[in-house]
Formats: structure tokens, sequence, C-alpha cells
């Protein structure tokens, strides 16, 4: 679904879809959408600026990806509002402008308009958390023998050296 600019100076867009996965390509293979992504909102030309568009909505996804740690497929859940605002990309605008916080989540589009599938992958990648674990007490994986500690002990004794101790022990018989 494809919002063209010069529509968008007449009346805003409105987005009520339903995609089912492989809709959005979400370009990381660790991350896939289980069951269907629905999302409505509106999009529009923000009042007094140079071609600002704003998109808001809702989006509600259940996300799985590759636990960080073990490795096995974690849920992720999203089911929020979201507001989102994109520049058009165009020589000379916005010359340095100093850039508060509220300005780093501000997308920029080229050409026409904006497609509403970049937009939604684009708030899904921002929803979901940096460390992508399954639980908080995800034990991972042996490093030794790379069992799946949370499904079996392996018994292996990892030597961790801990070098603050090291350096102690130096420092008592220097
Ligand atoms: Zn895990
Ligand atoms: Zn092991």
């Amino acid at each position: 679904m494809f919002f063209h600019v010069r529509d968008l100076e007449v009346r805003a867009g409105r987005f009520d879809v339903d995609y089912p996965a492989g809709k959005i390509e979400y370009l990381d293979p660790k991350l896939r959408q289980a069951g269907d992504l629905k999302a409505a909102g509106t999009v529009e030309l923000v009042t007094g600026s140079l071609g600002e568009i704003r998109v808001q909505g809702h989006v509600s996804v259940r996300m799985q990806a590759d636990c960080d740690r073990c490795l096995e497929s974690a849920d992720f859940p999203i089911d929020s509002g979201f507001e989102l605002y994109y520049r058009p990309v165009a020589e000379g605008y916005g010359e340095e402008v100093a850039i508060d916080q509220s300005e780093l989540e501000m997308g920029f589009y080229d050409g026409e308009g904006i497609a509403l599938e970049d937009v939604l992958r684009e708030y899904v990648l921002l929803a979901l958390p940096m460390q992508r674990i399954c639980s908080e007490v995800c034990k991972g994986i042996c490093p030794v023998c790379g069992q799946n500690r949370n499904q079996k002990e392996c018994g292996c004794h990892a030597e961790a050296v801990d070098d603050r101790w090291e350096a102690l022990k130096n420092l008592g018989s220097g």
C-alpha cells in the first residue's frame, strides 16, 4: 500500500490492513512474523511543514526471533500504538538543524511518497528489544559441548578464570 504525497496534500490517508507472514520482508534471517500483522491508522502531511509525513496508528503482530543466548525460537508479541515521521530527502532541506531527542526517530522518504510496508517494518524493528532472549533466566548454550543448558545440564566444567582475582593475587605476592 503506497501513499503518494500529492494525494496527502488533498486529504489524509487511512489504512486498515491484515498482512500475512511474508508480505513484509524483515531483512533479518533470525526474525520471523508468526501469524498476521494487523495495523490501522492514518497517514497525513504535517501542517506547515515542507512535505513531512506523519504515520500514526496501532500494530499488533506476534514476531519470533532466535534467542541470542540459546538460539531457540522465542516469541515477541507487539501490540501498541505508534507514531513515526518522515521527511523528504531533498537538496538543502533543513540544513543542519539541531537534532533534538524527538528527531532521532525521524525517517526519510525518497520519491513520491511512502510504502506502508516499509513503515510497518521499521516500527516492528524499533519495537523489538535490543537483546532478544527467550527468558531473563535463559542459560544459553554450553561453550564447551554446545548443549542447550535450558534443556539439560551437560556437566561440563568451563574453567572460568576471573582476571580480577588473578590481578589481586599477583599484587599480594609481588
Ligand atoms: Zn534462550
Ligand atoms: Zn557442555
